[in-house]
Parts: structure tokens; sequence; C-alpha cells
């Protein structure tokens, strides 16, 4: 059975102080967590800050991304040794906004926006070895734009990015990767995607792990879904059988919304 996991992405939002107190008021209501792995990835300025408040609890920390190489003259990069020391065991790697897919221009998206933070196809794949290399679990983003689905390219952009993601990953470090379909135009926008057709692309994200790692592998993979969960929806996709959590960026800012959505995970599978 696949531990559901819930993982709140605080995108740049929270200095050091507001930190602090989303993270205690989440640690004061669901510090002992069971059922449920819960991961919170603060800007990489209040991870020192978080990690303090969530030392001694069961929620886990993870960072907002991270650079292949572990020093050197990388100005404003962060390395996997660097986010260790900060206490953390996770990091978000590939997310859409860090690859140009932004939800609310997705229409609008050109190499110019591409090159904003510029993380491809290729860098999501260095910073998955060095983050595995480090012990770090990724988090791995994969979704489609909006004119890709209307295409009907969903399936095929997927299952391409996560081969790409995964390109010359021992089977046995897939294993510990956890990956997240976040379909760009349901992100930030409050347009949720369909549980039962999210359930679907995770399907397919699934069999294309199948694939890479074997099916035995595949069926350990932890599969969330990301893009507008919210308290009244996240019953719905937690019902689905191949979603396995949720990537929350909004409700993840609100201690109340983010515990109502662990417990809805918790109690889930
Ligand atoms: C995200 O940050 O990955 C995300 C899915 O954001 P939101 O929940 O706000 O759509």
């Amino acid at each position: 059975m696949r531990t559901p996991i819930m993982a709140g992405n605080w995108k740049m939002n929270c200095d050091n102080d507001e930190a602090w107190e989303l993270a205690s008021a989440i640690a004061d209501e669901k510090g002992d967590v069971t059922g449920c792995e819960v991961v919170i990835c603060p800007p990489a300025t209040a991870l020192v800050v978080v990690q303090a408040v969530l030392e001694g609890t069961n929620i886990g920390l993870g960072a907002q991304n991270i650079f292949w190489e572990e020093k050197g003259a990388y100005t404003g990069e962060l390395s996997g040794p660097m986010l260790l020391s900060c206490g953390c065991q996770y990091v978000i790697i590939g997310h859409s906004e860090r690859r140009g897919r932004f939800g609310a221009v997705a229409d609008d998206f050109t190499p110019e926006l591409q090159r904003v933070f510029g993380d491809t196809d290729a860098s999501v794949n260095r910073k998955i070895k060095a983050a595995l290399s480090y012990d770090l679990t990724p988090i791995v983003c994969v979704g489609e734009l909006l004119s890709e689905r209307q295409q009907g390219q969903t399936d095929e952009v997927v299952s391409g990015q996560v081969k790409a993601a995964l390109a010359g990953v021992e089977a046995d470090d897939a294993e510990s990767i956890i990956l997240a379909y976040e379909p760009v135009w349901a992100i930030g926008t409050g347009e949720v995607c369909d549980a039962e057709e999210a359930n679907r692309v995770i399907g397919v994200i699934r069999a294309t792990l199948a694939e890479i790692t074997g099916e035995e592998i595949a069926e350990e993979i932890r599969i969330l879904y990301g893009g507008s969960v919210k308290p009244a929806n996240v019953a719905g996709l937690m019902a689905q059988p191949e979603i396995d959590g949720g990537l929350v960026g909004g409700a993840s800012l609100q201690a109340e919304s983010f515990c109502e959505l662990i417990d809805a995970a918790a109690v889930s599978k």
C-alpha cells in the first residue's frame, strides 16, 4: 500500500516571521500526524526557521529547487549539501513555474518565458540525479499546458516528461521518487482537474513508469495530483485509486485549510 502524502508548496510567500507562524500553527495541529506523510516546502530563506519549528514532529521539510553542482561560482543557486544542512528531506523539481510553463499565461508560452528560470527536461533530469545522490527525495512535477490538452496531447506530453526526467536513473533509485501530476492550467487558477480525469492521467504516468522501472516498482511510487486542491475537492480526488496525495500551493498557506487536506488524505486509503 502506498502511504498518502500532502505536500505544501509555499512558493515565494512568507517572510521568516510569517513562516514561523504558519509552520507552528500546522505543527501544533498535525505534528504527530499518522496515516499521511506531510511535507512543507517554504521558500529557501525560511528553511532554517521552519526546520526549528518542525523538529521532533512527523512533518517533513522540503526545498523548492536544487542545483546539481556541490559548490562553486553559481550565484543564487543552492546545492544538495546546503539543503541537507537546512534539514531538508525533500525537494520539488521541475515545477511548471520553473519550467516556464506558466498556468495563467499558458498560451503565451514562449522561449523567453522558459528562460525566466530555465528548467528544461534535461535540467530536471540532472537535478533529480543530484537530489538522489544526496538522499533527498525528489518531488518531480509534470503536466500539460491548456493548449496541449485542447490538442489531445496530454498523455504524450506527460509520458515524455516522465521519460526525460528519469533517463539514466536506476530503477532502485526511482522507487524513492515522488511524482506530481500538475496540469498547468489548473495551478493557481481555481480550476481543478476532474478527479476521474486526474486519475486516468496518473494511470498513464504509472504505466510509463512501469516501462522504465518494471511494474513492481512502478506500483510503489507515489504520484500526487496538484492544481487548485482545496478542502472542498480533496475528498473526491483522494478517493481515486491512482491519486496518492496532493501537491498544494494556495490552500497550504492557511493552517486551517492545509490541516483539512491532511485529514482527508490520512483517512483516504
Ligand atoms: C502548486 O503550487 O504546485 C499548486 C498546485 O498550486 P495551487 O494549489 O495553488 O494550484
